[in-house]
């Protein structure tokens, strides 16, 4: 079976993990230090603060914009379901705007329309791994004094207008070992506001600045040495683990795309994408069905992912907090979308075989 995911951990990543366990420094230190310096500078911005999953990242970052109770927060709802509890862990409530069609991103019209007095920010998810409309939404965001968090926790490296994902607000990334790059566990915020940054690493620990006095409430979200010294080595292979994915994603799209009813994904203007998921849609024209198709092609040996079965507004939790929305166009995509493994431990070989078994269903 190709699998959908796959972390690469080479011999870099054990030399750091023992270089840490040897130091005697196994809890956040040094190790997170350096790692927060080297992903501050290759996001672009003056500071990363790493905490311990993408979850926390998402929740601190909001508490240090001071969203709170009362507080409305508009995201998608073509998410995972951390974009949205991270809200609910504020006790503010999730907001949720439709998408577009062709980049499975918030669409701004949406969020136009979804602005109430009580708006506090706005996450906008870099889905796939292609970043949102910042541009604009940082323009309407400025325009009303809305903060914006930005969930790029499938975007590491990705960029619009030379900007990468994370530098435009402040952003939330992940280290989970199906992202395109892993700790294990782990997270990170990224920031240029001084504010931000000094809040946020109070509240990951205990809201202390100096050890056992705290100014406010706080948690243990911190990452440890052992996590920051994978996530050291990770980021050195970030760029070509992404150059890899972004070549396999071409691949399949030169040829998946002259079979009918299969709809490979698009990359908007002045974007690079990195292809965390590479999610093509199966529309009417394919002659079978989004779930006849997923069971084919495991059938063949091809992994696949559906992300996301149920949009975040119809999940059981949401239903019961009574979300009655509706979203046609998340509604819509929730059925057609399948993921195909790009990541780089995918072959040439492998990618012939999802080509091959997708021409075959086809014409079963
Ligand atoms: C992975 C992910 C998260 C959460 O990250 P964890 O490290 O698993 O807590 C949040 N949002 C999106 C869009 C993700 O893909």
């Amino acid at each position: 079976m190709i699998p959908i995911a796959k972390p690469l951990i080479g011999k870099e990543e054990v030399k750091g993990v023992v270089s840490a366990l040897k130091s005697g420094s196994i809890a956040q230190g040094p190790k997170v230090r350096e790692f927060e310096e080297a992903f501050a500078r290759y996001i672009g911005v003056k500071h990363a603060l790493a905490v311990n999953s993408g979850t926390a990242a998402l929740h601190v970052a909001l508490l240090a914009h001071g969203v709170s109770p009362g507080d409305e927060v508009i995201m998608p709802s073509f998410t995972f379901i951390a974009t949205a509890n991270s809200v609910l862990y504020c006790n503010a409530k999730p907001v949720f705007a439709d998408i577009r069609d062709d980049s499975f991103n918030i669409d701004i019209e949406d969020v136009k329309r979804k602005l109430t007095p009580k708006t506090k920010a706005i996450i906008p998810v870099h889905l796939y791994g292609q970043p949102a409309d910042m541009k604009e939404l940082m323009a309407l965001a400025a325009e009303r004094g809305i903060a914006v968090v930005e969930d790029a926790c499938q975007a590491h490296g990705s960029s619009y207008g030379g900007k990468k994902a994370g530098a435009f607000g402040t952003g939330c990334f992940s280290f989970y070992p199906t992202k395109n790059m892993a700790t294990g566990e782990g997270g990170m915020i990224t920031t240029d506001d001084d504010r931000v940054a000094e809040l946020s690493g109070m509240i990951r620990s205990h809201g202390s600045r100096k050890r056992y006095y705290h100014e406010m409430l706080g948690f243990n979200y911190r990452m440890t040495d052992i996590n920051a010294a994978i996530g050291i080595a990770q980021l050195d292979k970030l760029e070509g683990f992404n150059k890899k994915r972004v070549a396999n994603a071409a691949y399949l799209s030169k040829r998946l795309r002259r079979i009918k009813g299969v709809v490979p994904p698009v990359v908007l203007e002045g974007r690079t994408h990195v292809f965390h998921q590479y999610t093509v849609k199966i529309t009417g024209d394919f002659g079978k069905g989004r779930d006849e198709v997923v069971s084919k092609l495991s059938d063949k040996g091809v992994g696949t992912g559906i992300y996301y079965p149920l949009p975040i507004h119809q999940q059981e939790l949401y239903k019961k907090l009574g979300y009655n929305v509706s979203l046609p166009v998340t509604e819509r995509v929730c059925g057609e979308v399948i993921s195909l493994p790009v990541h780089p431990a995918v072959k040439k070989g492998d990618l012939k075989v999802i080509v091959d078994a997708f021409k075959e269903i086809k014409n079963a």
